[in-house]
């Protein structure tokens, strides 16, 4: 089975994120600062990329919360610290289609696009306190993942893409939720998304085993999506822990 290292590349940083969007009902009124990450997979001979980051400070600060993004945190310029350009990058995987995970998906423009089908049925048609997440047309906008639309490929549930890296389904934050499972050479780590915001999602409180996020489709999904993870992974990668870049890469 072919091994693969796992590389978090951060790609922005939310300035003040309300804690309890990330751990329902918890720590309400606590502020963080939260990293914005993509996660870069590099094989023998292959580089793929999970999710795309969010958009620059402007656009951020106009129609969602204050982002800082120098042009070191750009994600052509991530990508290149960590070695690679952006034509070479031949798969991107959205976990999700919310604005600060596929923003970018334009620039790789020689990539397949891979997106659950059921959370493109949903991006088109959120609830309505999620249609900003999407940034949809019923709010006037128009989502960024049409920008690369043609090339996107939509996955039917648990899926192999390589030897070595699968897509999971982990529904509960958004309906159409997928986690990367990628085989390395100290187990099986599952880049979970924004599934677990946080460290503390997955490792609970002491009183709750694990936490969901305070943003959710359906929460009886949402534990069922933790017994899953329970039994098919070693590691967990979060979609907005500052603590993920105490490693320059996984394994470590
Ligand atoms: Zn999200």
């Amino acid at each position: 089975m072919e091994e693969y290292s796992i590389i978090p590349i951060k790609v922005g940083e939310f300035l003040a994120i309300e804690k309890s969007n990330l751990t329902y009902q918890l720590d309400c009124g606590q502020k963080l600062v939260a990293p914005i990450i993509m996660y870069l997979i590099k094989g023998r001979d292959k580089a793929i990329l999970v999710d795309t980051g969010a958009s620059d400070e402007d656009w951020a600060k106009k129609y969602h919360h204050g982002l800082r993004r120098p042009p070191e945190l750009h994600p052509v310029a991530g990508l290149k610290k960590a070695g690679v350009g952006v034509e070479d990058i031949q798969f991107v995987i959205n976990t999700h289609l919310h604005w600060d995970h596929c923003f970018n998906n334009s620039l790789f423009t020689d990539a397949k696009i891979f997106v659950q089908k059921r959370e493109m049925e949903y991006a088109v048609s959120p609830l309505p306190p999620h249609y900003v997440y999407y940034e949809s047309h019923q709010i006037g906008m128009r989502p960024q993942w049409f920008n690369g639309y043609e090339r996107i490929e939509a996955v039917d549930g648990d899926t192999n893409l390589l030897p070595g890296i699968d897509l999971v389904t982990i529904p509960g934050h958004t309906p159409g939720m997928q986690g990367v499972l990628v085989n390395t050479a100290k187990g099986r780590y599952l880049i979970a998304s924004d599934c677990l915001g946080l460290f503390e999602n997955w490792t609970g409180n002491g009183i709750h085993k694990h936490i969901p996020s305070g943003i959710h489709f359906r929460l009886d999904e949402y534990y069922r999506t933790f017994e899953k993870m329970e039994k098919i992974c070693d590691f967990v990668l979060p979609g907005h822990e500052p603590r993920v870049f105490d490693h320059e890469k996984y394994p470590y």
